[in-house]
């Protein structure tokens, strides 16, 4: 290493090991000025706080890949729910390929009555959300089946509101002219037709 004597100037070559890490008095052999040498730079190691930050920089984008991966898979699973407060997304979700269809299983049929008016037989009842957020309201079908069993027939109705808050029920209702003397059985069930999209 080298050496400057800061009275003189003059530059001396020494042995950088004869320098302390501490650094040493030295004494110039021109002016005989004493002074204290510092050990040579050593290589400065890298800062921990660059160490993070390059760390940082390749944890980051993967904690924020798998946060988005995280929302998209909870999208994905609980988009029956998600679209029930933002039917919009119905559309995107089709587009997507995933269909979104009513979660019937938090649903209930309640408080279904029939009475007949001469030949017809009107059928209300109301669809009753038994969970604790928005649901949206499957397509229900009424099936007459005769007293021995055999099915009459069967046509598919929609409740009053295509999405029911929760705790809330919407009505249906439907008349179905049925022939003399019969005594049918009506069942409702719900279907899983996939919630169709706004359409505009
Ligand atoms: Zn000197």
């Amino acid at each position: 290493m080298l050496l400057t004597c800061p009275n003189c100037e003059t530059v001396f070559r020494i042995d950088s090991e004869r320098i302390t890490d501490g650094g040493q008095p030295v004494r110039c052999s021109v002016c005989a000025h004493v002074w204290q040498a510092e050990p040579p730079m050593l290589v400065p190691e890298a800062d921990p706080g660059e160490m993070r930050s390059a760390v940082g920089a390749v944890l980051t984008p993967l904690i924020i890949l798998v946060v988005v991966l995280g929302i998209a898979i909870g999208a994905v699973t609980q988009r029956a729910t998600i679209t029930a407060y933002v039917p919009g997304l119905i559309g995107v979700f089709d587009r997507a390929g995933l269909a979104v269809q009513p979660q019937t299983d938090k649903l209930q049929i309640v408080d279904l009555k029939a009475d007949y008016a001469g030949d017809t037989l009107r059928l209300r009842g109301k669809l009753m959300n038994r969970s604790a957020v928005y649901a949206h309201a499957p397509s229900l079908e009424v099936t007459i089946l005769s007293a021995s069993g055999d099915p009459l027939g069967s046509h598919v109705i929609q409740p009053d509101d295509s999405v029911i808050r929760p705790a809330m029920a919407s009505e249906f209702f439907t008349q179905l002219v049925l022939g003399e003397g019969l005594e049918p059985t009506v069942t409702v069930t719900m279907r899983a037709d996939p919630v169709a999209g706004s359409s505009f």
